[in-house]
């Protein structure tokens, strides 16, 4: 693995709303790779490699990963194009300093790491697209437009956005990403790796795609901890873990249709082991878990309220209340 191409990618400053650096850096590496890449309307980047070797009717597999970070304060840096010193702690991690103030600062490895472990994968892979989104952070506003032409011929996608090198997201937000049949095909290449924790998550950008495609998706961790802190860190060996794991996933799916059978009625049962924090709040998700039955439109009304309530400035108690009471009102009904 290229250790300073990874550095190269931690240290590029990009928040939600202001991701033009890490998504000039997106197209760049495409021109220079001959990749072929769009842009969507909402800024999300699209990459496509083997199209001479795609013919009509075949599937290509998916990577997908966010542009943005949740580190509001490295808006002076995007402003003066500048980046962040990424440098090794006495452990051997990176993490980041922000050259203005010289403090510590988020080295934003979620999502920078899925950034970097999807574009490591365009060099080793002959055929394969790649989903970059905008904006995930406040609401997977990127993937919630994703371009369904370019999904049509996805046979399958894999995320990058987990924490550490053992991490797999089973039902995001409530919604199943992967059904029984794609789990017993991948759970033995996966626990080889060293994936063996499934897990049940807030969001991801396959929440949306799996909402609005019927292929499978899996999120995968890729070496970041302690996200939306100052104190992020990134483990160098556990970003290797995931890049080889993207590889042997893509060598054993190849380039086939795995579409989702099982199109769910899932319980609401939200873990809190992700600790998802929403910037410094300690706002995690895991009241959600209360054996509600599942729909999949109860399940988009209750995240968007979540948002909205969330970018209106309410507290995680209020937020809480209304939840709770979302869900009885609508128990009774
Ligand atoms: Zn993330």
């Amino acid at each position: 693995m290229n250790v300073e191409f990874l550095k190269d990618v931690l240290s590029i400053p990009s928040i939600s709303g202001n991701e033009s650096m890490l998504r000039d850096y997106i197209v760049e590496f495409a021109i220079e790779n001959e990749i072929d890449y769009v842009l969507d309307k909402k800024g999300n980047v699209y990459l496509t490699k083997g199209k001479d070797k795609v013919t009509l009717g075949e599937y290509y597999p998916c990577v997908v990963s966010h542009i943005d970070t949740v580190h509001r304060s490295h808006i002076d840096l995007i402003n003066d194009k500048r980046r962040l010193d990424i440098v090794e702690n006495v452990k051997g991690d990176l993490i980041a300093y922000n050259p203005l103030t010289n403090e510590q600062t988020g080295i934003g490895g979620d999502d920078k790491c899925g950034v970097f472990v999807c574009l490591s994968l365009f060099l080793h892979m002959d055929i394969l697209k790649g989903a970059f989104f905008v904006e995930e952070e406040i609401g997977m506003l990127g993937s919630r437009e994703a371009c369904g032409e370019f999904f049509k011929n996805v046979g399958y996608a894999i995320q990058f956005d987990a924490p550490s090198a053992n991490w797999i997201t089973e039902v995001c937000s409530g919604v199943k990403i992967f059904d029984d049949e794609f789990k017993d095909n991948v759970k033995t290449v996966l626990s080889e790796g060293g994936y063996t924790k499934f897990s049940n998550d807030p969001f991801t950008d396959v929440n949306q795609l799996a909402q609005k495609f019927n292929f499978n998706c899996l999120n995968l961790g890729c070496g970041y901890y302690d996200q939306h802190r100052d104190t992020e860190y990134v483990v160098i060996d556990e970003v290797k873990k995931a890049l080889h794991m993207g590889i042997n996933l893509l060598h054993h799916l190849g380039i086939n249709d795995y579409e989702r059978k099982d199109i769910p009625k899932e319980d609401y049962n939200f873990g809190d082991d992700y600790g998802y924090d929403w910037k410094e709040s300690d706002f995690d998700i895991d009241f959600l878990s209360n054996g509600n039955p599942y729909d999949q439109e109860k399940s988009s009304k209750i995240v968007d309220a979540v948002i909205e309530m969330y970018n209106d400035g309410y507290d995680k108690d209020d937020i809480k209340l209304f939840i709770t009471e979302f869900l009885s009102l609508e128990d009774d009904e």
